[in-house]
Order: C-alpha cells, then structure tokens, then sequence
C-alpha cells in the first residue's frame, strides 16, 4: 500500500533508513518506539487534535477559486495552510513532535532551519510547553533572514550559528545532529521536513497527514463524493506534500510535486546517503553534496524526502521543476486575481498549474497553499521594483 508504514528498518523502496552514527542509534530507535506508541494511543491523538483546533487554527478551508479557474481554463481548489498559526503547515509538525518529546521526558528541543521559518515554528511550540530551544541555523542564512533570527529571539529561542561548510540549511542540520549526540537524554530533535533517520520521514508525514485527510473530507463534500483530477504541491523537503499526498495515495488523482529548477533533487534524480537516509540529491561527481538554488529559501534543500524518491521511482508521483520567473508570475496571478498571497514556495504549485494549463483543461487541480506571502513581500518588492 502506497503511503503506508515503512518497513521495520524505515525502507520506503530502495529508500529511507537509518544512516547515522553508532552513537545516535539507540535515540533514533527510542523514538522510533515511543512515536509508535503514541500515534497508536487515542489519548495523544486527542491532546493533538485538540491543541490543532484551539491553537493552530484548524480545520484549515478549502477555498474554490472562481476567477482562477476561469483564468486558467481547469477548476482550482486551494487547501489553505496559509491561514495557519506562524503562517503555514509546519506548526503540524512542531506541535506533534513537542507533545511527542514532553511524553518522552524530554525538556529541551533543538532544531535546523534554513530561511528561518522551521526554527520560527519549533521556537513558537517551545515556547508553548515552555521547553527550551536551540535553533542552528547557518552564518550565511542568519545574515539573510534577520526577522526570523529576532522572531525566534522574541520566542524564547537561542539561535547557534552553524559555521561549517557552505554556513546554510545542509551545515545546519548537520550540526543539530552533532549537538543531538551529545544531549540525547535531555532533548528531542524536532526536524523540519520528511526527510533525516528512520523515523523521521514516516513521523513528520503522519504529523501532516492531517491535511490531506482534511482535504480528502473537504473534496467529498464539494464533490459529491468524489477527488479531484490532480493534487499538486511545492517540494523542498516535501513535508506539505506529503501531508496532502497521504490523503489521495489509495485514489487514482494524479500527484504532483513542483520543484525550483534549481533544486530539482528528483529531477536531477542521483541517490546517494545524505542527513541519515538514502534518497536522491544533487551532488557533484564526487558526491560532494550541491547547494540547491532558488528564489524561495524555504526550497533551499539539495535532496528530498526518501518517500518522495519513492514514489517517483514507482511512478505514483510526478516532480516537475518551475524557473524563478515562473514563481514570481504565479505570486502576483493569486495575488490579483484572488486576493490571496502566497508565500514563494507555495507560489511553485501555483506555476505548474499555470503553465500546464493546457494539460489540466477541465479537470479538477486541488492544491496545497503550504503558506502565506507576509514574509516574501519585501523580497518581492526588490524582484519587481
Ligand atoms: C518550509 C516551507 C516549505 C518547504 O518545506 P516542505 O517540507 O517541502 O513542505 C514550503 N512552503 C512553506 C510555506 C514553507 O514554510
């Protein structure tokens, strides 16, 4: 069964596992355990609906869009991640794996981020059951996201510049690890994406599958039963889509993910071993790991989750990239002619959609507006100014 459990070693395929250090071994595993048992016991599942509910402002609409649609000749729906707390789906994630860790005994959470907004997220659930927090985050994206860095300060968090290799997003998540080693007792690494050790990958998609059952519910109701035609989400690490992916794997809807071209990890398509699982990544021919590129730092992300290779590598799914232009006309296109402005990275699977509108003619395009646009315009009034 496609998005199911992964096998016992965190296999999806040829992909997954648990390629990290002897030393972080026996945390993986004591994580592995304790998510199993906590997903499968109601009480856990009851705290996180209802902090979801009360606290992060679900369930999230479903908006149909009148004036896109019939600018764009298909039928759009839009699941609006936007409208949650911090801005977008990652407090789905953040507040999972913080009632995760308090159940573990945990006091203290250490996170990555690249653009800030994972750190953002992670910092804001802290704060909530008032744990502790340490955000690594590179020399080069502290520099380049000041807002986030004094956000997180606001929130309580310590922010530790990572300064090895390039001082980004991959530098980061390399170091979190290494200060995980040696806290292990204490912490709980909350990781940002579908991506990182066996169970990562399955436990962040689970933590989001709750957009895609929502919108599962959501489609039936407007649709008379039915789902729609095509499901299509922005991919950095590929935790929004897999949220979303996870509510239609077992229908026939066409599935894809929009990649910036210049961090087509799929489409580029090298696997190779990188944050603790295999999956694909851009690498050089010495498999020195490249940085990814794109006009939306939430993308930066030189690999992609291993369930994503996955599902490329069966054929359930489809990675398209979209150019940068692409991006910043889909941002004003929502923007204009729904009222709506999405954040850079959502604004990927509003390109697709645009740009293969001839393929998608009639049929019904649900897609996943990961986040809203607040924090991109300053960029974007460079880009056009
Ligand atoms: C972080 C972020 C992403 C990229 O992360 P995924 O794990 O690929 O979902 C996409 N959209 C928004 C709004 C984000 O903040």
């Amino acid at each position: 069964m496609t998005m199911t459990e992964p096998t016992a070693e965190g296999r999806f395929g040829d992909f997954g596992g648990m390629f990290v250090p002897e030393t972080l071994v026996p945390a993986c595993q004591e994580l592995d355990r304790a998510f199993r048992e906590a997903w499968a016991d109601p009480s856990f599942r009851a705290e996180l609906d209802h902090l979801l509910t009360t606290y992060a402002g679900r369930p999230s609409p479903l908006t149909e869009c009148q004036n896109l649609s019939e600018a764009l000749g298909c039928r759009i729906l839009l699941k609006r991640e936007d409208l949650n707390h911090t801005g977008s789906h990652k407090i789905n994630n953040v507040l999972g794996q913080a009632l995760l860790a308090k159940r573990m005994g945990k006091t203290r959470l250490v996170a990555e981020t690249g653009a800030g907004q994972h750190g953002v997220a992670t910092a804001t659930a802290a704060a909530l059951f008032g744990m502790d927090c340490i955000v690594y985050m590179g020399t080069v994206d502290i520099e380049r996201q000041k807002l986030n860095v004094f956000r997180m300060q606001l929130l309580g968090a310590e922010v530790r510049p990572a300064e090895s290799g390039s001082q980004t997003l991959k530098d980061a998540v390399n170091e979190a690890m290494r200060h995980w080693v040696s806290v292990v007792e204490s912490t709980h690494y909350c990781l940002g994406s579908v991506m990182g050790p066996h169970p990562y990958p399955w436990m962040v998609r689970e933590f989001h599958r709750v957009i895609g059952d929502e919108s599962r519910q959501q489609c039936a109701e407007l649709l008379d039963g039915g789902v729609p035609d095509v499901v299509v989400a922005c991919v950095g690490g590929g935790s929004n889509a897999a949220g979303i992916f996870a509510g239609f794997a077992d229908t026939d809807a066409l599935l894809v993910g929009a990649e910036p071209a210049g961090g087509a990890a799929v489409g580029r398509a090298v696997p190779g071993i990188v944050h603790g699982s295999r999956s694909y990544l851009m690498q050089d021919e010495w498999g020195q790991v490249l940085e990814a590129e794109s006009i939306s730092a939430g993308l930066d992300y030189p690999g992609i989750g291993p369930e994503h290779a996955h599902l490329a590598a069966t054929g359930r799914a489809r990675y398209e990239p979209v150019t940068d232009a692409e991006v910043v006309e889909a941002f004003q296109l929502l923007a204009r002619t729904e009222g709506i402005i999405p954040a850079l990275e959502s604004a990927h699977a509003i390109a697709w959609v645009s740009k293969c509108r001839d393929e998608l003619r009639g049929k019904t395009v649900l897609i996943n507006l990961s986040g809203r646009g607040d924090k991109d315009v300053n960029q974007m009034m460079d880009e056009l100014g």
